[in-house]
């Protein structure tokens, strides 16, 4: 065992994973900057008073945060999720609304780690600041959705439900709480600590101990305000309308405390049950007032890189992409042709990449292999006196069938462009 690895819940992303990961981003970015959503970066760090506004009784603030105080005195935290960090920034910046923003980025949870629940993760997002159309509701699930889509990703469920204006979902923990208290002794002690700090998150519980207490407790439908009814309904024949399948849970109430009106969430038909959330989100009409904004209508969603990634190995699609270089070059007579050779199929735009140390042809050949390469570009003393490269096909699924020619060196470019689809 090495000295050091990696601190638990965090992992190294080696090739060719990586390159599946900014794939993922980028296959993000075309979706969501097609329908008019620009990117922010924002810092990994923000002052702890940032992420508290999220909810002190929340457990990824309460529990989770990675904290410090640094060398000016000032206490921070690395972001346990984005929207906070955006609806800070919105108040900072005060820009033109609406505001449809995404972003990308690192997130920093103190979790117990376990397959698809780490430390450190990576979302996708997007949030639309400064508009209260339900017809934005329906954009932005329906962009998750098409993202899911386009993953190639068929067993994703949309689960959907309404907290309500804040007046029905105050009123609404109120009725919880004391169907909840009269039941107590039937309630699981972790469900019974959890009662106390938030009742709605009672209902996030998975015990099985719960499920007859959370199956007997009232509904928050029955606690909408006609506004809120409305906006709901706008919602559903939205997404009927654009052919979203959709399932209301009336438990879907989201870990975090700033939601209200609609919530949604994107599950997994892969994943253990616990970590089958591949990305949620909702309304969030207070936050941005709660850091000193104005009054402010928020929308938006994050979806798990690393566990929708999982789901994509579970349904064996949106693979790695080939880590293979284009051409190889192989040269026995010494280094330089092979370096001056790759420069110049790199500068033409080509993957080339040789060898190293002055190997043997055999040991050249086998590492031409190794990389996966097209063609290997062979230089040798004959070749060399002659002005050729001999360019040799070595797989076949992805020369066409092509057979070993000699090429005059100056035609080499235009003769691997034409061979190379
Ligand atoms: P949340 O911000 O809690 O609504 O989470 C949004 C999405 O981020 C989830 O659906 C997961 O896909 C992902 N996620 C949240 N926490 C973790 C974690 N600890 N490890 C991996 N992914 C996570």
């Amino acid at each position: 065992m090495p000295e050091f690895q990696t601190s638990p819940g965090m992992r190294d992303i080696l090739p060719a994973e990586s390159s599946r990961w900014r794939r993922f981003v980028e296959t993000f970015a075309e979706v969501v900057e097609g329908a008019g959503y620009g990117q922010v970066m924002s810092p990994l760090l923000e002052d702890l008073g940032v992420f508290q506004r999220i909810g002190v009784a929340t457990e990824v603030v309460s529990k989770e945060m990675y904290d410090f105080v640094d060398k000016g005195g000032r206490h921070i935290a690395l972001r346990p999720e984005l929207t906070a960090s955006i609806c800070r920034a919105f108040v900072q910046h005060h820009p033109l609304t609406p505001w449809k923003i995404w972003y990308t980025g690192s997130m920093f949870r103190y979790e117990k780690p376990q397959r698809g629940r780490y430390r450190q993760f990576e979302q996708v997002g997007i949030e639309v600041l400064g508009a209260d159309d339900p017809f934005l509701d329906v954009e932005v699930i329906a962009l998750g959705w098409e993202f899911y889509r386009a993953l190639g990703l068929s067993q994703v469920a949309l689960l959907l439900n309404s907290l309500g204006e804040p007046t029905d979902r105050a009123a609404y923990v109120a009725a919880l709480r004391t169907h909840f208290a009269a039941n107590l002794e039937a309630l699981s002690p972790e469900s019974r600590v959890t009662l106390e700090a938030n009742p709605l998150r009672v209902l996030d519980s998975k015990r099985l101990q719960d499920a007859p207490l959370i199956a007997a407790a009232p509904r928050i439908a029955d606690f909408y305000s006609a506004d809120a009814a409305a906006h709901f309904d706008v919602v559903q024949a939205g997404l009927s309308a654009l052919g979203i399948p959709f399932t209301i849970d009336a438990t879907l109430v989201r870990g975090l405390d700033y939601y209200r009106g609609t919530t949604f969430e994107y599950q997994g038909g892969t994943l253990d049950s616990a970590q089958n959330a591949l990305g949620g989100g909702g309304r969030y009409d207070g936050l941005v007032e709660s850091l000193g904004g104005p009054p402010t209508a928020g929308v938006g969603f994050a979806i798990g890189l690393d566990r929708t990634l999982l789901a994509c190995d579970d349904e064996g699609v949106y693979p790695a992409p080939p880590a293979a270089v284009d051409v190889f070059v192989v040269d026995t007579t010494g280094g330089l042709q092979a370096l001056t050779l790759t420069a110049e199929l790199r500068a033409a735009g080509m993957k080339a990449d040789r060898p190293y140390e002055n190997r043997s042809m055999k040991s050249q050949m086998k590492a031409a292999d190794r990389s996966g390469a097209a063609f290997a570009v062979i230089i040798g003393t004959n070749e060399l006196e002659a002005g050729t490269v001999v360019v040799r096909p070595l797989r076949a699924e992805r020369t066409e069938g092509a057979g070993q020619s000699t090429v005059p060196r100056p035609d080499l470019i235009e003769y691997l462009k034409k061979a190379i689809p």
